[in-house]
């Protein structure tokens, strides 16, 4: 009985002291947007737009991206659009030159293809700042696969051009969250995408189930490259998008580890907003740092789960 009262709790992420920790939903497309908002999200962390070019040999007009985008813009306050993430592990029939790689998690795939094809990355920040205009949203533009600060500045130099205020990268790339603190001098905001930050700094294809041990988001060495991206975002927005963030006792830990907002499939929202309204600010510290002073994931999953009382 009290498992089932917990997954009703409704309204805005807080942990039981009162800090907010907004909890958004990740949404491939409109089709999508019931969900988000029967399971109470507050806004959308991660608007995965692939969903728009595959399957196609010639890519999709502004007009078409403009109303496929506005589907989503108007049923949220704020939504965080991620420009497309292809390449030849998610390839497009209409740029056929990124499907040869013999390494593709490690060739063109998001923001290196858009370099190559501007007209792609400029088309979609234009639909989208279109489709915001006359909308009440608060539209935040993020790009996928940015692993320097140059990257970062090229892209909000894109976003700006189009008409769009904020433009964020994803912490994704180990390289990015070691120098996170030169990505925010170019970047509005962060948002920290697990599932490929594993995969790269564990260097375990996400694709290969025999590898899941390497993807376990509970390794200490993916914490430490959570905190490090976290603490170099300096006071500016810094969000998790991957699948741990859907972890209800791993959410209390990366919110102790500094993240300031979580995204995650809508079914997983109402674990997780219970288990933050269970717990402070301070249990969340201290359930980060158990976790970061384990030598595995399985004891960093149980020291935390130890400072995490009532977790089910
Ligand atoms: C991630 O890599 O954690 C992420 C959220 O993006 P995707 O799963 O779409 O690569
Ligand atoms: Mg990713």
């Amino acid at each position: 009985a009290a498992r089932t009262a917990a997954l009703t709790v409704t309204g805005p992420g807080t942990t039981a002291d009162g800090h907010a920790v907004p909890l958004l939903a990740n949404v491939g497309g409109p089709q999508d947007v019931p969900a988000a908002l029967e399971y109470g999200a507050e806004g959308v962390g991660l608007f995965r737009t692939e969903f728009l070019f595959l399957d196609r040999t010639t890519p999709p007009g502004e007009e078409e991206q403009e109303a496929a985008y506005r589907a989503v813009l108007e049923a949220f306050p704020y939504v965080v659009v991620r420009t497309l993430d292809a390449g030849a592990d998610k390839p497009l029939a209409f740029l056929p030159a990124v499907a040869d790689e013999p390494n593709p998690a490690l060739g063109e795939r998001g923001l290196r293809m858009l370099r190559r094809h501007p007209e792609v990355i400029e088309g979609q920040l234009r639909a989208l700042a279109r489709a915001a205009e006359a909308l009440p949203v608060e539209l935040l533009v993020m790009a996928p696969m940015v692993a320097d600060a140059a990257e970062a500045r090229d892209f909000a130099g894109l976003c700006h051009a189009a008409g769009i205020g904020r433009a964020g990268v994803m912490i994704e790339i180990p390289s990015a969250a070691l120098r996170a603190r030169d990505l925010a001098a170019e970047a509005d905001f962060f948002s920290i995408g697990t599932n490929d930050l594993a995969q790269y700094a564990f260097a375990a294809d996400r694709q290969v189930g025999a590898l899941s041990r390497l993807q376990d988001p509970w390794q200490p060495a993916l914490l430490d490259l959570v905190a490090l991206a976290a603490r170099g975002a300096g006071g500016k927005a810094c969000g998790v998008c991957g699948e741990a963030a859907g972890d209800p006792a791993l959410a209390c830990v990366l919110t102790g580890l500094g993240v300031t907002s979580l995204s995650m499939s809508p079914p997983a929202l109402p674990a997780v907003r219970a288990a933050l309204a269970a717990h402070t600010t301070e249990q969340c510290r201290r359930a980060a740092a158990a976790a970061r002073a384990a030598r595995d994931a399985a004891t960093a999953r149980r020291d935390a789960r130890a400072e995490l009382p009532g977790l089910a």
